[in-house]
């Protein structure tokens, strides 16, 4: 049989990506960063991304329950996808260093959200989302293609954005890294909210940001090499 007679090869059937979803929506819930069906997780597959379903809690999902989207857009398994999987589709194909994307209300970047804030450079952690501030993505309805393209502008250079009136957005290489940076934002969106009952906060200069964004490009790695 000629070789390019055969059908491509089926995706794998990912159990142990599809039970990873699974937990780190749980393990969303349990951190407070989300409840009920609020939110959503993604993770990049060889052919699109596997994504949590609509409007299902995190404790009553299933592996079997997290539905595949095609490059194309094309959805299936036996729940449809998450309302938002415009947004996650986008910043696939739009941020190669995407791994994995969790989107959430969480309580403290809700707050700010509804403020529409662009989070400035209070705290050096902030640079460990990319850049000198957070900023916050424009309004727009729920799982549209116009919420999708805020996003995407308003996360340029960046690993994480508050999406106005609604909540936040982090990515990372993979599920367990994107978690830790949900936790790690929603604490840093806490202790901005914090500062501000104080009057406001002191900012850090481009340039000391600068030098805080140069030391996270080898911070946590083995034999750290930065000074
Ligand atoms: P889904 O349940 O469709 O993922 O929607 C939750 C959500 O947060 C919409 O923005
Ligand atoms: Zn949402």
């Amino acid at each position: 049989m000629n070789a390019s007679a055969l059908p491509p090869p089926a995706e794998p059937d990912q159990g142990a990506l599809r039970a990873a979803i699974v937990t780190t929506a749980n393990a969303l819930t349990h951190a407070r960063l989300n409840h009920g069906a609020a939110g959503n997780v993604s993770a990049r597959t060889a052919t699109g991304m596997l994504i949590t379903p609509s409007g299902l809690p995190a404790e009553r999902m299933l592996g079997d329950d997290i539905a595949h989207v095609a490059a194309n857009g094309t959805a299936s398994g036996r729940l449809a996808p998450s309302s938002e999987w415009r947004f996650h589709a986008d910043l696939y194909a739009h941020r190669p260093e995407a791994g994995a994307i969790i989107h959430t209300h969480a309580p403290f970047a809700t707050a700010l959200a509804c403020q529409r804030i662009e989070i400035p450079p209070f705290h050096y952690m902030i640079a460990r989302f990319g850049g000198t501030s957070v900023r916050c993505a424009r309004y727009a309805t729920f799982g549209t293609q116009a919420l999708s393209d805020h996003i995407v502008a308003a996360i340029a250079g960046r690993s994480a954005c508050l999406i106005a009136n609604h909540g936040m957005l982090v990515f990372g290489p993979d599920l367990e890294h994107a978690l830790a940076a949900a936790i790690e934002f929603e604490s840093l969106c806490e202790q901005y909210w914090r500062t501000l009952q104080l009057g406001p906060p002191v900012c850090l200069s481009s340039d000391e940001m600068a030098e805080v964004i140069e030391k996270f490009r080898w911070y946590g790695r083995p034999q750290d090499s930065g000074d």
